[in-house]
């Protein structure tokens, strides 16, 4: 169960890569540091390449007309056709990507939290809004796993966007890659837990397409399931979802367990509705059950295993949780 791929992430560059902010500033990430070694980054600062240079004077997203543009405020200067044609070259360049890690608040970077001004002369606020970068990001890979640095500080936030990204990479790695029936059947036995936490009428719909019944090229049958797949994945479960889940786990185990450890996996699962404590912690008790009573069906889940340990270790900051 510890074959894991690497996903290719785009990245804002600034984030722990360059000194490349607008004031020569580099932003530090324990996320980013943590996946350094886990996956392939792909680090770029949009402003740096279309020519902007570092330092560089201040940019601002200003709504005109209802299209947002960015426009560094001192020269008045509109940048954002040249940061469309960036965004288009680079897409083209780097191919596919398994998800994204972008600058929160950056008029280029931002993914959904930028503030977007009714003109350069009026300082107030009229929305939040993709940053034009962030956005074009957002446009061409819909159903990709695509988060702020800053929304990564909290666990629920960060263990969703892992699970994911890393099943994505995996079937794009192994199933796509491979091409063949018997890698999609089995990426679909072994994620089976965890599409039940994401969508579980869709989970069904998908092994329905793996079993592939009327015979279809296998081709087309991949393409019809990476879409329906990425829009599953695309789509954060509740607490309640993963609630589910666990407790379904919890009944391969329930009649063997002594009354102490019953209540310690409620008391943990109380925490985790609450926001005290990450999935990771009960995921781990489980393996520690999946070990101790030899539930292979269970081993095989990539829900107890869905991404890298070392990625479990990171403590919750909680700044992220109101994002
Ligand atoms: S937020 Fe984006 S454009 Fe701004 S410095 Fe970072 S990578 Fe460059």
């Amino acid at each position: 169960m510890t074959d894991y791929v690497k996903p290719k992430v785009l990245v804002s560059k600034c984030i722990g890569f360059d000194s490349c902010r607008f004031n020569g500033g580099i932003i530090s990430s324990e996320v980013v540091d943590t996946l350094q070694e886990q996956v392939k980054f792909v680090p770029v600062c949009p402003e740096v390449e279309i020519g902007l240079g570092v330092p560089r004077k201040a940019l601002r997203l200003v709504k005109k007309d209802g299209e947002p543009r960015l426009i560094q405020t001192e020269t008045r200067e509109d940048y954002t056709e040249e940061m469309k044609h960036y965004a288009e070259g680079l897409f083209s360049k780097i191919g596919e990507i398994d998800g994204a890690i972008l600058k929160n608040r950056s008029p280029s970077c931002g993914t959904t939290d930028v503030k977007a001004y009714a003109d350069l002369d009026k300082s107030g606020v009229i929305e939040k809004a993709p940053g034009i970068f962030g956005g074009a990001v957002k446009d061409r890979y819909p159903f990709k796993p695509i988060e702020n640095e800053g929304r990564l500080r909290n666990f629920r936030i960060r263990e969703d966007f892992y699970t994911s990204l890393f099943a994505i990479a995996r079937f794009r790695q192994r199933v796509e890659g491979k091409g063949s029936i018997s890698e999609l059947t089995d990426f679909q036995a072994r994620h089976k837990f965890i599409l039940m936490a994401y969508d579980q009428d869709k989970m069904r719909k998908l092994g329905r397409m793996a079993a592939n019944p009327d015979e279809k090229e296998i081709e087309k049958i991949i393409q019809d399931y990476r879409e329906l797949l990425s829009k599953v994945l695309s789509e954060n479960p509740s607490p309640g979802s993963h609630v589910n889940v666990l407790q379904h786990a919890y009944g391969y185990f329930s009649d063997e367990l002594e009354n102490r450890e019953k209540s310690l996996f409620d008391d943990y699962i109380e925490d985790y509705r609450k926001g005290k404590v990450p999935l990771s912690s009960i995921i781990s008790m489980i393996r520690s059950w999946i070990a101790r009573f030899d539930r292979d069906y269970l081993e095989e889940q990539r829900y107890f295993d869905p991404y890298p340990r070392e990625l479990m270790d990171i403590s919750d900051s909680g700044k992220g949780r109101d994002l």
